[in-house]
Formats: structure tokens, sequence, C-alpha cells
């Protein structure tokens, strides 16, 4: 009799109906794509058992024949040979213009722009940061393809939890190129929490320490009832291991040869010196460098350079280094309204991060150990795989809900140039938020929406993202109206804005893809603005508030003067207009600080207008009762 066969837990019997899901870590430097195989995430190899991928393509010229591309560690090998169509960093250019990228002219390619976006000149003609970054997607989707022998049903892909609309935006086109379908784009943060398999541990706050090699982002995620919410994001764009290896091979200079320490140095000589500190630095990180320490040892034009290095060298003259993402998790904890004693547990993602020297930082910061068992090069991508795992269906466990925070804050122009923020930056996605506004003038049948982003009280401060109309207004009188703006922003940080007049019902809307995106540094720079300009902007919007209400109030004045004037004695209409004389004058003074006198003469002018409102409602009650009987009404 034949024996049934029992599966083993987590693989189903007939392969063809688990979907084939993978996470995608999409990074500037190398890609990693990983999967849940037999319960387990794992990041799938090349046939050469590589897991990362270089994120480089070279183009080669097309009158030459051959597939027109390498991708991945050929392109990277080949760079030096041909620095000028070897793309790598592509990830810097997503959904940005070339005024965008910083240090975009230190790139060994050249960066124009094409219709609103950076591009890049290659032999092979002009290629989208989308192309580029399609091409390692493509190459990662074959590699899953080859290792389940399947087609790939879909992937979740991470991207950083700074990245706006645009930079999401042009990572969803570059995965459509590559013939994925998106299930879902995650925050790299949040795909490490996911890996450590936060989500099912217990409730509470925890922190991600994410220190690379060229940058430092810090993350605060909230896990209530399985549900994950960022706090708070922030970091350094421009701090990591590469600044350790300079600080390494600076101190070495001035221990070992301070003449040269100042000189300048042939640039032969300055890339042997840093990749021999980033040598050392990684050596310095294992049990035996921690205990013995390790020789610097590198010929240079202008001699040899030897030098015992020991683990607390490293750590002194590296110090202020770590120090520096240290104030940044201050910072963010300082905005998440935290202290580390509600930290319930630290992650640890980023080659850097394993150096034992941050490792102890970080741990006696936050009054604890981080977690750091996990490949910290994997642990986004295996994350992103669990995740993927459970979108598709295959997991086991309930339904994760991702919630991730939008970086800067999104609202509407209102009059007099203002800003009404309707969904305040740090809100979790996805989100759908409401505010009423009304009109302004008598009779107003259209209405201008500015959807502006930014942390400013004027519109002029701010980035605009999309202006729309809302047409079809039936006439009412001023502020009768009554205008529902909705912002809705999806798991994938894509924001549209809809405006619905409430009692016609007519409708109008828009979806924000913004052309081009806000660099980490600009966002940075509108925050610390928002935050230095504080006062200044309340003064600004206190002055602004108060002409546009002292014109509210003369408009409506004039047109009850033109209707019902007939109602004041001579002296009272003098008296009316002396007033408004006066409000009208405080209105020419240009200097922003005095909105008291606006308000004070508004005031006054409310005030001497109060009889004559009397007066005019009593003429429109008797209007209306004009020849009915007091049963009828
Ligand atoms: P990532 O961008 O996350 O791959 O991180 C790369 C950075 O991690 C580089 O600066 C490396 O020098 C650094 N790194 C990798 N391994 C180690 C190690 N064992 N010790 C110290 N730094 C390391």
């Amino acid at each position: 009799m034949a024996l049934l066969q029992i599966s083993e837990p987590g693989q189903s019997l007939d392969p063809h109906q688990r979907r084939i899901v993978v996470g995608i870590d999409l990074g500037t430097t190398h890609s990693l794509v990983a999967a849940v195989r037999h319960g387990v995430a794992e990041c799938l190899p090349d046939l050469q058992g590589r897991v990362l991928l270089p994120s480089a393509v070279r183009y080669t010229d097309p009158a030459l024949g051959g597939s027109g591309r390498q991708v991945g560690h050929d392109a990277l090998a080949a760079q030096h040979e041909d620095p000028g169509n070897t793309i790598t960093s592509v990830k810097r250019l997503m959904g940005r213009t070339r005024a965008q990228v910083a240090d975009v002219d230190r790139l060994p390619y050249r960066v124009v722009d094409e219709q609103g976006m950076a591009v890049i000149e290659t032999v092979a003609g002009r290629k989208t940061p989308m192309e580029v970054s399609a091409e390692v997607l493509a190459t990662l989707r074959f590699r899953a393809e080859d290792s389940f022998d399947d087609e790939l049903f879909g992937a979740v892909i991470t991207v950083p939890a700074y990245f706006d609309d645009a930079q999401r935006q042009a990572t969803k086109d570059a995965a459509q190129l590559a013939g994925i379908e998106v299930l879902r784009l995650i925050n790299e943060p949040t795909a490490a929490a996911i890996a450590y398999g936060l989500d099912h541990a217990a409730e509470g706050v925890y922190a991600v320490y994410d220190l690379g090699g060229g940058t430092f982002d810090i993350s605060i995620l909230r896990l209530t009832q399985g549900v994950f919410e960022v706090l708070a994001t922030g970091g350094d764009s421009a701090l990591g291991g590469d600044d350790y290896d300079n600080a390494l091979a600076q101190w070495v200079l001035a221990q070992a040869a301070p003449a040269q320490a100042a000189a300048p140095m042939a640039a032969a000589d300055r890339a042997r010196l840093q990749s021999e500190a980033r040598r050392c630095k990684e050596a310095l990180s294992s049990p035996e460098g921690q205990a013995e320490g390790v020789v610097f040892g590198v010929a240079l034009s202008v001699g040899v350079l030897s030098h015992r290095v020991s683990a607390s060298d490293l750590a002194q003259c590296t110090e202020a280094l770590t120090q520096r993402t240290l104030s940044a998790v201050r910072k963010v904890l300082r905005d998440a309204r935290l202290t580390t004693s509600e930290i319930q547990g630290v992650v640890m993602v980023g080659g850097s991060t394993r150096m034992p020297v941050v490792q102890a930082a970080v741990g006696a910061f936050f009054g604890q150990t981080p977690l750091n068992d996990l490949n910290p090069d994997e642990v986004v991508a295996l994350g992103a795989a669990i995740q993927a795992n459970a979108l598709a269906g295959n997991g086991n466990g309930g339904d994760l809900l991702l919630l991730d925070v939008i970086p800067l804050s999104l609202g509407i122009e209102t009059m007099g140039g203002l800003v009404e923020r309707i969904v305040p930056r740090n809100s979790t996605i996805p989100t759908a938020r409401a505010q009423d506004f009304t009109t302004y003038q008598d009779g107003q049948t259209a209405l201008a929406l500015h959807v502006v982003q930014g942390e400013r009280d004027l519109v002029a401060d701010c980035r605009s993202l999309a202006r729309f109309e809302l047409r079809g207004i039936p006439p009412m009188a001023a502020g009768a109206a009554r205008i529902r703006v909705t912002f809705t922003v999806d798991a994938d940080g894509l924001l549209s804005v809809a405006a619905r007049e409430m009692v016609s019902g007519v409708e109008a809307n828009i979806d924000v893809k913004p052309a081009y995106g806000l660099s980490d540094e600009q966002i940075a720079a509108m925050l610390q603005d928002g935050f230095a300009t504080a006062q200044q902007d309340m003064a600004a919007r206190a002055w602004v508030e108060a002409r546009v209400d002292a014109d509210r109030l003369l408009v409506a004045l004039r047109s009850a003067l033109q209707a019902d004037g007939d109602l004041l004695e001579p002296a009272q209409r003098q008296a009316i207009e002396a007033l408004m004389q006066r409000l009208t004058e405080s209105l020419q003074d240009p200097d922003p600080s005095r909105a008291a006198a606006i308000e004070a003469a508004t005031k006054a002018l409310a005030d001497g207008t109060e009889a004559f409102a009397a007066e005019r409602m009593n003429r429109g009650i008797q209007q209306a009762l004009a020849g009915r009987r007091v049963q009828d009404v």
C-alpha cells in the first residue's frame, strides 16, 4: 500500500499553489533579493553564491553588438576603464532634477535634465534613473525566478523613510519597467524591525539605527496590537563608514608622518590610504583585532607608512563621528517627545554597525544591548521578504499592517498666501484627513486650490506640489459654501487631494505626482527653517490674517452701503466712512509686526457699524414679512 505523503510545515504540496513573492532592498551601493522558504527568510544568492548585487550598470556601444549592458559585479569591475558609461549610486538620482542631486558634478558620468528629470548621457543614449534601476531590479527578478524555477508573482521593495512622492513613484516605475508587480513599497527601518520579529514582540517603542557606508538614518517605530507605526525619522545624509575611514587615515598620518598630514596629496595616494583605513577599521571589528590591534601599512609615492593601531585608537579618533550620530538620535527622540528610557529595543542596520565601538556607544546611550545578530547588510531585504510573504497570503501569521510617516507637512493655500496644514509632518500613513473651507466673495463659483508641502506658515516659503480648480459652485453669499478638502496619502506615500462642495456635490480632485522630489538636505533645511522661524512666521501669519479680516469687512460694508445706505443719517454715514478710511490707511502700512493696529481699526469699524447692521437686519425682516400674516411665517 502506498504511504500517504505529508508536506513539511510551511511547504505546500503543490508549489504552484504558492505565490512566489520576494523582498527587494534596492540600495545605493548594492541591492539584495530575499524570500521566505520553508518558513524562513533568506537572501537569494547568484550562481557564484554572492547575495550582494552591486547597484551598477555599464552601457556599451550598440555598434559593438552584444547585449549593450553589464549589470552588477561585471559593471563594477569595468568602472575604472569606462567610468563615463558605468552608472553607480543611481538611487540618488531617482525622482530628482539635476540641481537636486548633491555633488552631481563629482559623479563620474554625465547627468543632464530632460523633461524636468535628471537623466544620464551614455554611449547607448540617454538613460533615465528608472531605466538604470530597472536593470538592477530585473537582474534580481531573474535570480529569484531561477532559484524557484517559477515566475515571480510580486515584490515588496524598500525605500528610505525620507523618500518623497516623486522618489517613491520613480521606484515603482522602475519596478514596472523590470516587469515586477509591486505589492507594496515599505520603509527600510520598518523592514528591519520586521526581520527581527518585533511585530511579535512586546508592544512599545523601538529605534532603528542604520549606519551604512555614506549615510546615517534613525527611525522611531511604535508597535501597538501587532501594528507598526513610524513615529519619527531623522539622520545625517553625509555621515557613514567612509567618514570613519577618513578619520582613521588622518589620525595615522598625524601620528606617523605629521609632515604629510598637512601637505596636499596625490589622488592615487589618497585612494590607497582610504582603502587601507577601511581594511584596518573592518579588521579591528573582529575579536582578534579588538584584542591585538592591527598594523596600518601602505606604500605611498612619498614612502612607506606603517603604524600599529589599537581598537581604542580607532575609538578615540572616531569618537566625534559616533557622537554626531547620537546627536541626531537625540533630535529625533525630541521630535517624537520620547526619552531613551521609553525605547524598548534598538535594531542595528548597515555595515558600520558591526563596529564594536558603535555598538557600545549605542548600547550606553539607550541603556540596553542593541539587536545585532542578523547580518546588518541583509536585514532590510529579509524583512521585506517576510512582508511580501504575508501580503501574498502565504504567511500563517495574521496580516501585518504597516504604517509609515510623511516627512513634511501637507497643506493648502488660503487667503492672503497663508498655509493651512491638513496633514501634519510625522503623521502615519496611510492616512486621510479632511478640512472644510468656504468662499471669500459673494457669488464666488470657483475655488483655486494650491497644495503645498513644508513647515512654514507662508505659501511663499513652502514647496508647491500641485494646483487645481473646483468649478461649478452655485453662487452663494461669501462664507455660505462648504467645501470639504480631503488629503489621502496611500500606503506607498502617494498623495491625492479632493475638493467637494457639500451642498451641490460638485467635486474636483488631483493625484499629486510632482515632476521632481526634494533632497534629504532640502527636507532637513526646510525643517530647520521651520523651527528657526516659527516666531517670525507667527507674526507674519497674524498680520496676514488681520489684513484678510479687514478686507473682508471692507468689501461687505461697501456692498451694504450701496444696498441700504439710505438708512443712515449723513452724520452717521460720515462717521462710518471715517472709520473705513482709518482701516484702509492701516492696511497701507507694510510693517508685518503691526498686525495689532489693523486689528484695532477693524474692531473700531465693526463696533461703529453695529447699529447700521441692526437696522439692515430689521429692514430685511420687514421685507420678508411684507404682505404675510403672522400665522404663515
Ligand atoms: P553598507 O552601506 O550598509 O553596506 O555599509 C558599508 C559600510 O560598512 C562601509 O563603510 C564598510 O567599511 C562598513 N563595514 C562593513 N563591515 C564592517 C566591519 N566588519 N567593521 C566595520 N565596518 C564595516
